[in-house]
């Protein structure tokens, strides 16, 4: 194991795949996780329409906070007279949180060698960030895990712009790592590079030898292609360090998410699971389900047959049509829980097949369900 033994985060590889897929466990001073993970987002200090003890009943093990958030509404120092973001939020496994890099780059922020400036969405003050704010930030809200400060391009970017952020990202990764003091937090470095597959594979090789806790990989899903993304991949994982946790940032589409663990990433968050609930949208293994369609009107069914959510085990296809055109926020509830068990249970199903060897047909089945289009 390439992980230094006085660590307190160590990851352990219990099985791998042709390709390079991980069926893994994460030790951390908080306890174990499972991987491949999903992880629901939790912006605000909750996952949007869920309680703590249902996402802990579905079985997540691991749930995001914002930094750029929660620095902004209620405060890192807020959060931190609780103890921490657990001690806040009333969440008792892992936590991480992202450093803010995706938000403002998405809110326009100017970036300058000092840091990332940006309008809080809350009251349109300007806020500066620096990487060592970022670390600081996040020693005080206090997760599990804290994430460096980069600098995110949409895409597609000009190469040229992708050089410049790449640079910016790679001496704030410098500066965050020698910043992080708390022995109880991991630190986890992100690889970017846009589209080009060298520049990924350049920024993949500054970023492991900074030698943190674990890689993100991080700038996609931002406007490539499927095939972009999965180059993408390939080009960072293939110079990033085997003994340590790899997380694609900001992924949630199960397609995406299965290839990217068969090429070997082992951790994943995204708002889109809970996101399109609210929007009456189901995820199942036979696709995404409108269910605002009259087709659902007198279906006495359960969203998905066999699926052990709260929603499915109580609730017909009908009444949540029915909740969702006139518009009960239960019924946003009710498709949170399903859309995240979901989830749950799409990772179940590749811990299971990596350790079988049947990722492949896994993929294959998810494949032809999902890009066969909704309904
Ligand atoms: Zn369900």
């Amino acid at each position: 194991m390439a992980a230094v033994a006085a660590s307190k985060f160590q990851f352990e590889i219990l099985a791998t795949s042709t390709g390079g897929a991980r069926r893994g466990r994460v030790h951390t001073p908080r306890g174990t996780y499972e991987t491949p993970v999903f992880m629901p987002v939790g912006t605000r200090g909750t996952i949007k329409a869920a309680l703590v003890g249902q996402i802990a009943e579905i079985g997540f093990e691991v749930i995001l906070g914002n930094t750029y958030h929660l620095m902004l509404r209620p405060g890192a120092e807020v959060v931190a007279s609780f103890g921490s973001l657990h001690g806040f939020t009333g969440w008792k496994r892992h936590m991480l949180t992202d450093s803010g890099g995706f938000q403002v780059m998405s809110l326009g922020a100017e970036y300058s060698e000092q840091g990332a400036r940006f309008r809080s969405i809350y009251d349109g003050s300007v806020h500066t960030v620096t990487p060592e704010e970022a670390v600081a930030l996040q020693e005080l809200i206090g997760a599990d895990i804290q994430m460096v400060l980069d600098v995110c391009t949409m895409l597609p970017a000009p190469r040229d712009r992708v050089e410049r952020a790449l640079e910016l990202t790679h001496q704030w990764a410098k500066r965050a790592r020698s910043t992080k003091s708390r022995q109880d937090q991991a630190q986890f470095g992100i690889v970017q590079g846009g589209g080009e597959l060298d520049l990924r594979a350049e920024s993949a090789k500054f970023i492991a030898d900074l030698d943190f806790e674990g890689y993100a990989i991080g700038g996609l899903a931002v406007g490539e292609s499927r095939g972009e993304m999965l180059a993408a991949i390939e080009a960072s994982v293939e110079h990033l360090p085997e003994g340590k946790p790899r997380y694609l940032m900001g992924v949630g589409d199960p397609v995406g998410m299965l290839e990217a663990i068969a090429r070997g990433v082992d951790m994943f968050d995204c708002v889109a699971p809970s996101r399109i609930a609210r929007h009456g949208q189901a995820m199942t293994f036979g696709g995404k389900l409108h269910m605002k369609n009259l087709r659902y009107q007198r279906d006495e069914g359960p969203v998905e047959d066999g699926c052990p959510c709260a929603a499915c085990a109580g609730y017909s296809r009908g009444l949540v049509r029915h909740l969702l055109n006139v518009g009960e926020p239960t019924a946003g509830m009710l498709l949170t829980l399903h859309n995240l068990t979901f989830m749950y249970r799409l990772v179940q199903r590749a811990r299971t097949a990596i350790v079988d060897g049947t990722l492949g047909a896994v993929i294959a089945e998810v494949r032809s369900a999902w890009d066969a289009g909704p309904d």
